[in-house]
């Protein structure tokens, strides 16, 4: 499926010519714009309200505008997403092993007031880096 929306993609572009625009410097500086018009759509509200927002909409547009550069960047610096995902989860896999018994259960209920529930990330009260 990531494939065939890099190729709806490169053919979007081809049809308007704005290959000439995309280079990487252009397009991983797009990535950024986009992710801070994401974020502006947060920005304000507490960790709560930021579940409750009515109308994803404006969210998924920003979503898709980060993942439409995003995409373009690495289908011109022939990056396979797919398997820069795997080998990243594998590299963090190895730096955060997953430690069994470590997480009381008042911290995974702290974790689900302050991520939400059902979230598995572990969120700021573990203080993980990325
Ligand atoms: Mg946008």
């Amino acid at each position: 499926m990531i494939y065939a929306l890099m190729e709806e993609i490169r053919q979007f572009n081809k049809a308007r010519d704005w290959d000439k625009y995309h280079t990487p410097k252009n397009l991983a500086t797009s990535v950024m714009i986009e992710a801070a018009e994401l974020a502006e759509k947060f920005q304000w509200l507490t960790p709560a309200e930021s579940w409750e927002i009515e109308d994803m909409g404006p969210v998924a547009e920003e979503v898709a505008d980060v993942l439409i550069y995003l995409l373009n960047l690495c289908d011109k610096l022939h990056i396979f997403p797919e398997y820069a995902v795997r080998a990243k989860l594998m590299k963090n896999g190895k730096r955060f092993p997953v430690r069994k018994g470590v997480v009381d259960d008042s911290l995974r209920q702290k974790r689900m007031t302050v991520n939400g529930p059902g979230s598995d990330d572990p969120g700021p009260l573990q203080g993980r880096k990325t």
